[in-house]
């Protein structure tokens, strides 16, 4: 069995804020990556044991959140764009896609660093239907028919991963303390509004994960059809909310692609032009 693991930094215990933690100048930021590797060698150590034989890390942190000294020799790391930026290089070799240190979806309330991809979304939907990073690459894995099986992050991510793919394994390492309802921030606020939460020490986290992993792994092995989709129809039509960043304005986006999530998550949002 080969997996795809998606990485995050925002999403892991003891990452606790993004200005110290999860930017390449934050005095913290070496520390938060070695949380997040240690995260992800536990994942992977779960994984082997529970049957995998090859595991793919790909590091999707904007600027890098992997160290890849320290990263579990059995693991393989993907870093760098592919061809195109979506699915990130899964492909039909992959039995099953996994995600550590994944936080939850702009707008999630409870949620610790809230945000889809920057902080300046309000909201992506595809077929009216609310995603964020996570579900991004699960609609992705969707369409190429591989099962998206395991989860592990904040505790709202891990009810969005539930509830948007049925059967996934998840595991909650934090918990966001703060509801939201923010739509009227501007990115800059909204990147300062979120970043309070309560976070299981590392060590443990590590050891939900390994288990977790295992059970997902174990799963996949014996009971693969337990992991599911919601049912998505063509064409898919992907609309956007964005807040104001600087001196650029909110705007709104609508796209439409006649077959492919994916070939539609690669496209360039079309603004709507507002009357
Ligand atoms: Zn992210």
């Amino acid at each position: 069995m080969k997996i795809m693991l998606m990485t995050d930094l925002e999403g892991v215990a003891g990452v606790l804020n993004n200005h110290d933690w999860t930017s390449p100048d934050g005095r913290f930021n070496e520390k938060g990556m070695r949380l997040l590797t240690e995260e992800v060698n536990a994942a992977v150590d779960g994984l082997f044991a529970g049957g995998a034989r090859e595991v793919i890390i790909v590091d999707g942190h904007g600027s890098g959140a992997i160290d890849p000294e320290i990263l579990d020799e059995r693991a393989q790391l993907s870093r760098g764009r592919h061809e195109q930026v979506w699915p990130w290089g899964l492909d039909n070799t992959f039995h099953g896609l996994g995600f550590v240190g994944q936080h939850a979806k702009a707008g999630t309330p409870y949620s610790h660093i809230t945000h889809t991809q920057n902080m300046r979304y309000i909201d992506l939907s595809i077929n009216g239907v609310s995603i964020g990073e996570y579900g991004q690459l699960a609609l992705c894995a969707m369409e190429l028919g591989i099962p998206t099986i395991f989860a592990c992050g904040e505790q709202a991510l891990a009810v969005e991963a539930e509830n948007l793919t049925p059967g996934v394994i998840t595991v909650a390492v934090k918990r966001g303390l703060l509801p939201d309802g923010l739509d009227h921030l501007s990115a800059e606020e909204y990147k300062k509004a979120k970043l309070s939460a309560i976070h299981v020490s590392p060590k443990k986290s590590r050891a939900l994960i390994r288990h977790g992993a295992f059970k997902a792994a174990e799963r996949l092995r014996n009971d693969p059809r337990s992991f599911s989709y919601p049912k998505f129809a063509p064409p898919y039509v992907r609309t956007a909310r964005f807040r104001t960043l600087e001196d650029k304005p909110a705007y709104q986006a609508r796209d439409e692609h006649p077959n492919s999530i994916t070939s539609l998550m690669n496209m360039p949002f079309t603004p709507l032009v507002t009357p």
